[in-house]
């Protein structure tokens, strides 16, 4: 596993967190995509080396809104660049851990990404996440 790629924050209202993030940061975010598949809208912020991104729920069934209801607003996953996420799946299926998405499944800002449980992992929800090769 490489550095810390995001850390991924569950908000109520992507437009008044944006605002609020934006004086955090000193900065605009660079990026918003929605993720019709996971029922999220994302906006991400790059602060020197460090990105953050924000997720708001576009349905009452998104994982985002299941989060909110539970636990409120606040740190919802990190996520780890790797080079290879097929074989760090494999590895980390090896050790023990719970993969929710088995295949890699295709993540906003051009990334590949998958998720281990939190139930095996301290309650951390880990994304690892491996850009998307051109060509
Ligand atoms: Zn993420």
């Amino acid at each position: 596993m490489d550095k810390i790629e995001h850390i991924g924050i569950a908000v109520k209202n992507l437009e008044v967190s944006k605002q609020l993030f934006a004086k955090i940061f000193g900065t605009q975010p660079y990026k918003e995509e929605e993720v019709a598949s996971e029922g999220v809208r994302t906006s991400f912020f790059k602060s020197g080396p460090n990105k953050v991104e924000l997720l708001e729920a576009t349905n009452p069934e998104s994982p985002i809104a299941k989060f909110l209801e539970k636990k409120g607003e606040g740190v919802h996953h990190i996520a780890f660049a790797v080079e290879d996420i097929v074989a760090e799946i494999a590895r980390l299926k090896g050790e023990g851990f719970v993969i929710l998405n088995e295949t890699p499944k295709k993540g906003a800002d051009n990334k590949l990404v998958a998720f281990l449980h939190p139930k095996g992992t301290n309650g951390v929800l880990v994304e690892l996440c491996q850009e998307i090769k051109q060509g």
